[in-house]
Parts: structure tokens; sequence; C-alpha cells
């Protein structure tokens, strides 16, 4: 993909599943990917098998719920890399509950990470893409928050959130040369979906026009196309990546 070689490249939640994919596919693009997650264990794994392939990764340990973490991260990355050039707000997590069992424990989890830690890292990064007037900064949604899901009272107002966050800083940062786009995945094999019970999986994947679940490059692909110059025209827009789920 165009432009992407040489992109110092910030990847969330890259210790497993989408992020992980998505940090493989921006270091074969040619990218210097930084792939962070609270999984540190998780990651270095990631960072040594690239970096074994002769690829540019680094690992780092990072909760985009943390403020101060998140800051420290964010300046360490210039520090050494020079600029940050993309950020993969990647970072997610579940809890799943009915309305009538869903605690507010729960549901300050999922919004602290999910949509908390978003914010908390596109305006940790965007503030350092500003006076280089360019960027871009890709966010995860859902499939879920177009349509809403069973169970997921928390989850789903985190990504809905996430799409309007995503509208917003596109408006904001446009003039500035940064984009900002989300992406909706929809029903992709992850460890994520594994606590799914393959009962409940069977019936999701029929309601797929495609008839199968996505495979996590499948979602790296878009990410590192949104990235890339190829996308130079697209900001504020939410990307489907659903098999063709909601249309
Ligand atoms: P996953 O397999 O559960 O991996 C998520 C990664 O994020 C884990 O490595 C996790 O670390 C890390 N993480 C969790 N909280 C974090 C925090 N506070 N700071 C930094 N890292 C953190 O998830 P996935 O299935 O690849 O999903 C990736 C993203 O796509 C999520 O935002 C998810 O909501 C979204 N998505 C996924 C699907 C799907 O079908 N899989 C569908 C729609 C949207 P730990 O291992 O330490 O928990």
């Amino acid at each position: 993909m165009r432009g992407l070689k040489d992109k110092v490249v910030i990847v969330t939640g890259a210790g497993r599943g989408i992020g992980r994919a998505t940090a493989e596919r921006f270091a074969e693009e040619g990218a210097v990917v930084v792939a962070a997650d609270l999984d540190e264990a998780g990651v270095r794994e990631v960072a040594d098998a690239l970096q074994a392939r002769g690829l540019r990764a680094h690992a780092a340990r990072l909760d985009v719920a943390d403020r101060e973490g998140a800051r420290a991260f964010v300046a360490a990355v210039e520090a050494e890399h020079g600029r940050i050039d993309v950020l993969v707000n990647n970072a997610g997590i579940l809890a799943d509950a009915t309305l009538a069992k869903l605690t507010d424990e729960q549901f300050e989890r999922v919004l602290r990470v999910n949509l908390q830690g978003t914010f908390v890292m596109a305006q940790e990064v965007a503030a350092r893409m500003k006076p280089r007037k360019a960027g871009a900064i890709i966010n995860a949604s859902s499939v879920v928050a177009l349509y809403g899901n069973f169970g997921q009272t928390n989850y789903v107002a985190s990504k809905a959130g996430v799409i309007g966050m995503t509208r917003v800083w596109a408006r904001e940062l446009g003039k500035d040369g940064i984009r900002v786009n989300a992406v909706a995945p929809g029903f992709v094999e992850t460890d994520m979906t594994r606590q799914i019970p393959p009962k409940v999986t069977e019936m999701l994947v029929a309601k797929v026009p495609l008839q199968r679940m996505a495979q996590a490059s499948e979602l790296a692909s878009v990410y590192a196309f949104l990235a890339s110059d190829d996308a130079s025209y697209i900001t504020g827009a939410v990307i489907s990546v659903d098999g063709g789920v909601v249309m």
C-alpha cells in the first residue's frame, strides 16, 4: 500500500487478535510498528516474532485508560522515533450482561477502556501530529454499534460513542492534515469471540451473507488501507468489515 514505508505506527491492544494482525501487516508494509498492550508478555512476543523476520517492531506495556501512562508512552514513542504518523486505537474489552443484570462496575469498566481509552490516546497523539500537519487515526468500533446487540448495553454504548468521536475529530482535525476514520468489524475469529458458545456462533454466522467469520488479517488490511496514501481523501468514514451483515 502506498505511503506506509517508514511510517511510525502505534497499534494498541496488539498482543493478540486483530491488533496483533494489524501490527504484523503494518510491519510487512515497511512501517516502524510500536505494538502496545496491557499484556506485556504477549506484545513482546509479537514484536520479537516480527524482528526475527527482519521487520521493524517494538513492544510496550500500555493501559489506554491510564492518562499518565498513556501520556508518558506517547512522549517516549515520539522521543525515540521522531514522530507518530498513525494511531490504530484497537484496544477493547467486553463485559456482557442484559440490561436487567448489568452492574455499574461492568458499565464503567467497558466505557473506560473502549471509549475513554480511545479518547485519551487520540488526544495525546493528535497533539503531536498537529504541528507536523499530517497523520491518520483509526478507531475500532463494531458492527453492533450500528444495530445493537442482546446483552451488550455497555459495549454498544462504547462503540457507538467511538463512531461519534471519530466524526467530531474528523471535523476538528481535517484542517491539520489529520484523517480520522473508524472500522466496524463484524464477527471476527479472535479470543474475544471464542468466549461465545458454539451454538450462538452458528446462529450468528448464519446471518452473515458471506456465511463465515472474518479472519483478523481481513481487518488488518483495512486498517492499513485507511492509514495509507491510497485513502488520502477519506476521513470521518465508518467502514464496515462485516461480511455484509449491515447494508
Ligand atoms: P482481543 O482478542 O480480546 O484482544 C484485545 C487486546 O486488547 C488484548 O491483547 C488485551 O489485553 C488488550 N487490551 C485490553 N484492555 C486494554 C487496555 N486497557 N489497554 C491496552 N490494551 C488493552 O480483541 P479483538 O477481538 O482482537 O478485538 C480488537 C478490537 O476490535 C476491540 O476494540 C474490539 O472491541 C473490536 N471488535 C472485535 C470484534 C470481533 O469479532 N473480535 C468485532 C467487532 C469489534 P489483555 O490480553 O491483557 O486483556
